[in-house]
């Protein structure tokens, strides 16, 4: 067997009137990531630490952002797609660790919902998924507010 890493980034702008959704779940907020798709910074981020691991690309190579096929599309999908190419290449999904990056809402609370639901995505365990969340610290554009970002590494093995 062997073992590959891979890494993922993702950031999105935050603006009022649009749905916070992050790891799939919608959270109670009064902004939300705008971007082509629901712009979920985790799922993103996600996607491209598997497609690393995998050296099958990026996000940006599967689900093109001019693409209407994708426009608004449930994160959740990118990540059921991301799962199929890697059954298919032959991957299996050891682990993943992720940090979320935003000042507001507090993002804990939500984390076994965002856990089980990135899991089923994936057809791995939850115990697979390990997310943690921090500040800016009140610094640059995600301490003020204006930005989430995300960080993510999978590990995979061969089959
Ligand atoms: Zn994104």
């Amino acid at each position: 067997m062997s073992v590959r890493c891979g890494i993922g980034y993702d950031l999105h702008r935050l603006a009022e009137g649009r749905k916070l959704i992050i790891g799939g779940i919608e959270l109670p907020f009064d902004k939300g990531p705008v971007g082509h798709s629901e712009g979920d910074v985790l799922a993103h981020a996600l996607c491209d630490a598997l497609f690393g691991a995998a050296g099958l690309g990026d996000i940006g190579t599967h689900f093109p952002d001019n693409d209407p096929k994708w426009k608004g599309a449930n994160s959740l999908l990118f990540l059921e797609h991301a799962r199929k190419l890697l059954v298919e290449n032959r991957f299996a999904i050891e682990h993943v660790d992720a940090v979320v990056i935003l000042e507001r809402p507090k993002l804990g609370p939500h984390f076994p919902k965002m856990r089980e639901a990135l899991a089923r995505s994936l057809g791995v365990s939850a115990q697979k998924i390990h997310l943690k969340a921090k500040t800016n610290e009140g610094v640059d554009a995600v301490g003020r507010g204006e930005a989430i970002a995300c960080h993510v590494v999978a590990t995979l093995s061969t089959l």
